[in-house]
């Protein structure tokens, strides 16, 4: 059941998601991160993964169904797929920007993530 396609299509959105609320940009050399940042990084991998674990079966089902919508499963999204939008940091007037590194696309706010 293991799509590769499937599963970094999960990694871009576990990585646009924890880089958010790290609140650092997807830009941003793996060598610059402070040891503060990565500390952040692995509290808010955690976060994310145990709640997508919560949403378990459901949420992948959602994911995956045929008309290529994202179900209820994209309503946890701060930044996934919302290009164009207003950032859901409460305060922050920026705009969520798509970047594709590699042939893998990122979101991110261009204002709270340094
Ligand atoms: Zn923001």
């Amino acid at each position: 059941m293991l799509d590769q396609n499937f599963v970094s299509g999960i990694g871009n959105i576990y990585a646009s998601e924890i880089l958010f609320l790290s609140k650092i940009n997807p830009n941003k050399k793996g060598c610059l991160f402070k040891k503060k940042d990565c500390k952040k990084i692995i509290i808010n991998c955690k976060k994310v993964l145990s709640n997508a674990i919560k949403k378990g079966g459901s949420s992948i089902k959602d994911f995956k169904n045929t008309e290529g919508e994202l179900g209820g499963f994209q309503k946890n999204f701060n930044v996934y797929e919302r290009e164009g939008l207003n950032c859901k940091r409460s305060k922050c007037k920026g705009t969520i920007r798509k970047k594709t590194i590699s042939n893998r696309s990122t979101f991110f706010c261009n204002f709270c993530q340094k």
